[in-house]
């Protein structure tokens, strides 16, 4: 009798305890946020994915009522980052900004401590990014044929810079290395961010890099750009060929980003996130601003977690073949 009646007093009491739990929890998410969020960025300070971070960071945290601050985890292409996002407490209060890298990284690591499918909640695409084929002022090659002709001349002779393995960068020039049927010096950085430093101040021959910071340096001649990687000219730099009217047919690379939060984050935090991301993203202020480097805002249904989810889904099932097939990863 007194055994049944410390069960019953027992299962009260845990009864209790987790209608408390629930209510806690409840009410930490209807409150969400009460502190600063932390925006994780897998490159260096100063280059494109930093900058679409810090952009959307402000307009965010102001819906929010909270500082979004950006942290930088550099190295090894974002695969740092994401590995520290995914593991990660799930409760609104770290996200994570990267780009495509999301969707190759898989194909070009034998093993990742993540999943890009399965360890991160999706909360909206953000912007495709173009890139450019860039060299530094004084390298002697005047047209994009002058260069083909260099390159095949001076092979690894010739430097070419990139954020490391999973980046774009480094996929831009090994696609483009494989085109060619050459293999140059591939230097990896942290990020595109010193790399172009490194760039226009001639340390480094070639970078392929996105038009968020480049476009005034092509404009003023600090660096050379031999192409650009979509299918049509970019409106802020009409005098630049695309890569694929040079003979490159085919050669597109557009860069996507994404907004995540770690597995399990809940449902009403990931809701209030993608509302304020679409915010931010509707902006005049923001829209001039990515409209100035040709940025493109992503159409309306893909800045949600299930468009952006499918969209990961279907760069992987893109990229992977391509990556095997040029056998970039080796
Ligand atoms: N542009 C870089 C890349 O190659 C990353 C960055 O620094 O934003 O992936």
């Amino acid at each position: 009798m007194k055994f049944k009646k410390s069960l019953i007093t027992g299962i009260v009491a845990s009864v209790a305890a987790s209608a408390l739990l629930i209510s806690n929890t409840a009410m930490a998410q209807k409150d969400w946020p009460t502190k600063s969020i932390t925006l994780i960025v897998p490159f260096a300070a100063g280059g494109p994915t930093d900058s679409v971070a810090r952009l959307i960071a402000v307009p965010m945290g102001q819906s929010l009522g909270q500082t979004i601050v950006v942290e930088n985890v550099n190295g090894a292409g974002g695969t740092i980052a994401s590995t520290k996002v995914a593991r990660a407490a799930p409760d609104g209060y770290t996200i994570y900004l990267h780009h495509m890298g999301m969707a190759t990284a898989n194909a070009l690591y034998d093993k990742l401590p993540y999943d890009p499918l399965t360890s991160f909640e999706p909360i909206g695409q953000v912007a495709d990014v173009p890139m450019v084929l860039l060299a530094k002022k004084d390298l002697p090659p005047k047209t994009f044929k002058e260069l083909e002709a260099y390159i095949k001349a001076n092979g690894a002779k010739i430097t070419m810079a990139n954020a490391g393995p999973g980046a774009v960068s480094q996929l831009c020039g090994l696609l483009f290395q494989s085109r060619l049927g050459v293999k140059l010096t591939n230097v990896p950085y942290k990020g595109t961010g010193p790399a172009l430093t490194d760039l226009l101040g001639g340390q480094v021959d070639l970078l392929c890099d996105q038009t968020t910071q480049t476009i005034p340096y092509i404009k003023d001649g600090s660096v050379k750009a031999y192409g650009t990687t979509t299918l049509k000219r970019l409106p802020a730099i009409p005098n630049v060929p695309t890569l694929d009217e040079q003979g490159l047919k085919g050669f597109e690379v557009k860069v996507w980003h994404g907004l995540y939060a770690p597995k399990g984050t809940p449902k009403p935090i990931l809701d209030k996130l993608n509302a304020a991301l679409v915010k931010a993203l509707n902006s005049p202020d923001v829209q001039k601003r990515l409209a100035d480097s040709n940025i493109d805002i992503v159409p309306a249904q893909k800045m949600t977690p299930a468009g952006l989810k499918a969209h990961l889904e279907a760069e992987i099932n893109k990229w992977g073949p391509v990556i095997r097939k040029s056998n970039i990863a080796d």
